[in-house]
């Protein structure tokens, strides 16, 4: 256990992320902070069962810290010092100096270093994407982001590469007069054991499922009567899983969507088809009809022990069937969804799912370190899966990413998660001129999207740059209930941009 003691309650998010990358699973304590100067300070009664203690105090000019520790046996060893100087009124650069101080103490304690340095919270392409935007040289951007961020070599050139990709990728979008439209289904065959997302098993909603897309039309219809004198450039399905619904049910909203919008500065319409199990001719078939240019057919694994672990009733052969079948009816933009760290998972596992994936040949891979939410239900079975490797490394995703480049796909958006297995990231690879626009747009904050269905979050970004926020209520009863206010709540969001 980490004990934490603070003499202010600031910083503590920032304090407890890079903790937590530190130590990844322990348990993190938060004590009262008790009288003293550090480091002189004394141990009061009742610090039992800690194995490091980690004291910081904030002082007007400087920030000090200790880490006190103890050996496997309890016995205490060492403690690790440092102090910082800080101009507190600066919170901003305060916060880069405590962040940079507490990395090198823990490094020292534990001898690790983490290829994103202190970021921990951050998408690191913005920081790339911003400078860039500035006017910095590559050269320069690099040094801002190792200096202070302690950031390796790298993730720096991997983060200024994206950015640039996304740079070129995004200038023919129109900030101000465009918008995204997301439209989320929150249903799937079962529900995965990792699933930290709004989603609902589909048996249970069946006999409802009209009454979704009932209440959805509703806020599609508005949307396009609130936005008919904006440019929509993205659409994108998501969830759950979209394909959970009937090909009926895909029919109707999809015309829904078409009979409603001006397509004509639309530069990328994708359905997560999600979860091959969900999937069929009939369903792909209507999916052509309507124009969706780009879809997901999410493997996560090609390994069945791991389908099966996680609970995705479909076979490693089905999603070859399924691949195969789409590309048959013309799909020429297919994403393939992975996740790496999955329970027991291996570096051989991961190069033998890479090897499936080749002959497949997909148009983007999406890579992604396992997340541990709290909503997951991993987290909840944590006891029985505490016994299989779920770490991730630097060396997977090389294997990933080696991989993606053999099939012509580069890397050209990332962001990264709390509780992600090693600390590292989630990338998408594509094939030039088929990356995810809308996937950019989501993590850069630039375009304002609006977002219809159950858990769905809009956001208005206002043109000096502020973003804020109308979240949809999750529930899926509530949202049927409430589907009109969900439509108010936007009105508001929206006052000053339309
Ligand atoms: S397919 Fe995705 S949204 Fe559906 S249960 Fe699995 S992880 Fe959750």
């Amino acid at each position: 256990m980490i004990q934490l003691r603070l003499s202010e309650e600031n910083f503590e998010y920032d304090v407890r992320g890079l903790v937590m990358a530190f130590y990844p699973g322990e348990e993190i304590q938060k004590v009262d902070w008790y009288a003293g100067i550090l480091p002189e300070v004394e141990l009061p009664e009742g610090t039992d069962g800690w194995r490091r203690q980690l004291l910081v105090q904030y002082n007007m000019v400087q920030i000090v810290m200790v880490v006190n520790r103890r050996d496997e046996d309890g016995q205490e060893i060492q403690p690790i010092q440092g102090a910082v100087p800080v101009d507190i009124s600066d919170r901003t650069a305060t916060k880069s100096a405590l962040k940079r101080l507490l990395y090198q103490l823990l490094n020292q304690d534990t001898g690790k270093v983490l290829p994103w340095g202190t970021l921990t919270g951050i998408r690191p392409t913005k920081i790339a994407m911003g400078l860039l935007e500035e006017g910095k040289s590559e050269a320069e951007v690099a040094e801002y982001m190792q200096k202070e961020y302690l950031v390796g070599q790298e993730k720096t050139q991997l983060s200024i590469d994206i950015a640039k990709r996304e740079k070129r990728i995004l200038q023919n979008i129109d900030y101000e007069n465009g918008y995204s439209m997301y439209i989320g289904i929150p249903f799937c065959p079962t529900t995965c054991l990792y699933c930290s997302f709004t989603s609902y098993p589909f048996g249970k909603w069946a006999k409802r499922a009209d009454e979704y897309v009932e209440a959805v039309e509703k806020e599609i219809k508005w949307t396009a009567e609130a936005f008919k004198d904006k440019k929509l450039n993205t659409v994108y399905f998501g969830g759950g899983t979209p394909t959970t619904l009937t090909a009926a049910q895909l029919d109707r909203l999809l015309s829904c969507v078409e009979e409603h919008f001006d397509f004509s500065h639309l530069q990328e319409y994708t359905v997560e088809a999600g979860r091959p199990d969900s999937i069929t001719r009939e369903k792909l078939e209507v999916l052509k009809k309507h124009n969706v240019g780009r879809i997901s057919i999410n493997p996560q694994t090609m390994k069945q022990e791991t389908l099966n672990l996680i609970g995705r009733h479909h076979t490693v052969e089905q999603i070859k069937e399924i691949f195969a079948m789409a590309r048959e009816l013309g799909f020429d933009n297919i994403n393939m969804d992975l996740i790496l760290g999955l329970p027991g998972e291996t570096i051989d596992d991961v190069r033998n799912t890479m090897a499936e994936l080749k002959e497949m040949a997909p148009d983007n891979i999406t890579v992604h370190s396992l997340a541990i939410k709290r909503a997951a239900r991993l987290n909840i079975f944590w006891e029985k899966y505490a016994h299989m490797s779920m770490e991730n490394s630097d060396d997977t995703m090389e294997v990933a990413a080696a991989a993606a480049e053999e099939l012509g796909l580069k890397p050209y958006y990332l962001y990264r998660q709390k509780n992600m297995a090693g600390n590292l990231e989630n990338v998408g690879y594509a094939a030039e001129g088929k990356e995810g626009i809308y996937n950019i747009l989501i993590m850069e904050e630039k375009q304002s999207i609006v977002a219809i269905g159950a858990g769905a979050t809009t956001k208005a970004v206002y043109k000096d740059g502020r973003i804020e926020r109308a979240n949809n209520v999750k529930d899926v009863e509530l949202y049927l209930q409430q589907v009109d206010e969900m439509i108010e709540r936007k009105k508001k969001l929206f006052a000053d941009f339309l």
